[in-house]
């Protein structure tokens, strides 16, 4: 097969692989690190490329290693880089898709092993169909979510396809099974490919609608700018969720789609799907207002994660938000490093400096002051804002506390007195969600009230109560939203080192272990799977190495960060040697996020 050239000249037959792992049957684990290599199967190559140490360890990285015409991949599978990484995601799906019905039914051919030990947690729960110590017999691939992104699991090219798994060699305590490898590894894995990645024309169906989907909603996303939109939600769709702790949509007859006012509809035109309607929210201020328990903040979340394509069937797979858009909340306890949030914050007790202001652990007002400003240093064009995940001081200061503390008695200036020049003189939109606080009404460009689950135009409405109960509210600091310096990172501030190892661990979506640092990312909450996160800890470094030099901006850094990621591809993150499997990219905005919040960070402010 035509693999490339540099990884044919190693490759070996597969009945090698085959013949080293019975004569390694029985023998210390650490003989295992022989079948490291590459083996022809003839429809594929598998390559090994790391053997854990011992069964309990990290399982071994392989990599499948398939040309699109061994397949069935047509060329049109991946004809742009977009069609490719959808192509590449639906490929992993179906992989996943086939491990699962793997771990449902366990091959029941298995070869009687050396009394190996029941694990009794092994069976269904950890995709070990039999037995062994440790991950024996554990065969898994990094799982995308709801969303499509670019990641390592799988690499399409219009050449070749490869995809990258973790595998647990079997053994009886630290003993090696060989048999049981063998036939996992060389009759399993072939099965496994037969099942999922050798195509027939309804499954080359199925990729097309993913690639088509995936295409529509990069087309609406486009859409935006030239309707002076920075959001659409599709007639339709499904935004609830199952449950708080499933991203999967919701079913069953109490689920309300979406359906947009007359008077907020507009129609863009998708290149598969035709004209689709939908509601615009229009660039400005919005406000997303409605009783409790109505739909708000579902819809908000949603705003949120539209800057993400979404698959087929998600419900959000025609909700498409301005990819600049970053979600802001108020996050108590975070750190900030010399963040100018002057324009919210001034005459701290004590005299701190607002325009350059530090702390280890921001209040509630102060945090969601820095917040915003660092996502416009990063290049915001959208703000997403949650009552529910505010600073009500933050947010409001309304005419009787105005006139029971005085102005120069109160260091805020609450957001609702910087929305509009935001817009204005910055031309950053906001979507704020509001139950409580109608002095809003008085800033707002478009109103959608939500009442049941459907969007209402209220904004005529919301004109009318604002004129009749005039709220005699001042306008605090009129003045304009001063230029923003830019803050350059010193390099060894941002040190990945643990005594003289690197250590960087990701933890689901919400934390990395950074050197000594540990970076909570809790409140950052566009970071949907923990292969971005996992992207995050190795971005952080590899900026650290290559752009980081005490000079440069942080934004500028990180955009020749993401230039050269998506020129060379996530695979120059990969610890030396052999490419990993679980990265997946996330935004500029998240990976600025995650050196914001680094505690030991120090940057140099102005000019260089
Ligand atoms: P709010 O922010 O207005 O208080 P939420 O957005 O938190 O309301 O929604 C309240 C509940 O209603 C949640 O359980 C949410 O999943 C559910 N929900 C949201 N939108 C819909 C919908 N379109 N259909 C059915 N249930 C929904
Ligand atoms: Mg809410």
């Amino acid at each position: 097969m035509n693999i490339e050239s540099g990884a044919r000249a190693g490759v070996r037959p597969a009945r090698d692989l085959e013949k080293l792992l019975h004569e390694i049957d029985g023998r210390g684990y650490p003989a295992y690190k022989d079948v490291k290599g590459a083996y022809d199967f003839g429809r594929f190559v598998l390559v090994i490329d790391h053997v854990q140490g011992d069964p309990f360890a990290a399982p071994s990285r392989l990599r499948l290693l398939l040309t699109p015409s061994s397949m069935g991949l047509p060329p049109w599978a991946c004809s742009t880089d977009l069609r490719c990484i959808a192509t590449a995601d639906w490929l992993v799906r179906r992989f996943a898709r086939a491990l699962d019905e793997r771990r449902r039914r366990p091959p029941v051919s298995m070869p009687a092993s050396s009394s190996p030990r029941p694990v009794s947690e092994g069976g269904a729960g950890n995709g070990r169909p039999w037995y062994g110590s440790g991950k024996s017999g554990l065969i898994d691939i990094d799982r995308p979510g709801q969303q499509i992104l670019p990641s390592t699991a799988a690499v399409v090219t219009p050449a070749r396809v490869e995809l990258r798994f973790v595998a647990g060699l079997p053994a009886a305590g630290r003993r090696i099974l060989g048999r049981q490898a063998a036939a996992m590894l060389a009759s399993e894995i072939p099965a496994l490919v037969n099942r999922s990645l050798v195509l027939g024309s309804r499954d080359l169906s199925d990729l097309e609608t993913h690639i088509f989907t995936v295409e529509d909603q990069e087309a609406l996303r486009a859409a935006l700018a030239a309707h002076r939109l920075i959001a659409f939600v599709a007639d339709g769709s499904i935004l609830p969720r199952e449950s708080g702790i499933s991203d999967r949509p919701r079913r069953g007859p109490n689920v309300v789609p979406f359906t947009a006012p007359d008077s907020l509809a507009v129609t863009l035109d998708t290149p598969h799907g035709g004209p689709v309607r939908g509601l615009g929210i229009p660039a400005g201020v919005t406000l997303i207002v409605g009783g409790g328990y109505h739909g708000k903040s579902t819809l908000l979340r949603s705003l949120a994660l539209g800057i993400y394509n979404h698959v087929p069937g998600d419900g959000r797979e025609r909700v498409v938000t301005d990819p600049t858009a970053v979600k802001i909340r108020a996050e108590d306890g975070r750190r900030v490093e010399q963040v100018d949030i002057s324009p919210f914050i001034r005459n701290l007790p004590f005299g701190a400096d607002t325009r350059r202001f530090s702390t280890e652990e921001a209040s509630g007002s102060t945090s969601q002051a820095a917040n915003i400003v660092e996502a416009l240093e990063l290049g915001a064009r959208v703000l997403l804002i949650d009552e529910d995940t505010s600073a009500t001081n933050f947010m409001i200061r309304d005419r009787r506390m105005q006139a029971l503390i005085s102005k120069d008695r109160e260091p805020i200036t609450p957001f609702i007195d910087r929305v509009r020049s935001l817009w204005e003189d910055r031309g950053v939109s906001s979507v704020i969600v509001v139950g409580g606080a109608g002095d809003y009404l008085d800033v707002a460009d478009t109103v959608i009230h939500m009442d049941h689950y459907r969007p209402l135009d209220a904004t005529a409405a919301a004109r009318e109560v604002a004129a009749r109960f005039v709220t005699g509210r001042l306008q605090e600091d009129p003045q304009p939203f001063p230029v923003l310096l830019p803050r350059r990172p010193v390099p060894e501030s941002v040190d990945p080192r643990r005594g003289s190892r690197v250590k960087i661990k990701a933890r689901g979506v919400d934390e990395i272990a950074f050197g000594f640092e540990e970076i909570d990312l809790a409140a950052v909450e566009q970071i949907v799977h923990p292969g971005q996160t996992r992207a995050i800890g190795a971005m952080i470094q590899y900026l650290a190495e290559h752009y980081l030099d005490g000079r440069t901006p942080l934004r500028e850094a990180l955009e020749k960060l993401m230039a050269e990621i998506k020129e060379r591809g996530l695979d120059i993150l990969s610890p030396h040697g052999s490419p990993v499997g679980d990265l997946a990219l996330p935004r500029l905005f998240e990976v600025g996020a995650a050196i914001n919040r680094l505690r030991s960070l120090s940057v140099r402010v102005g000019p260089a």
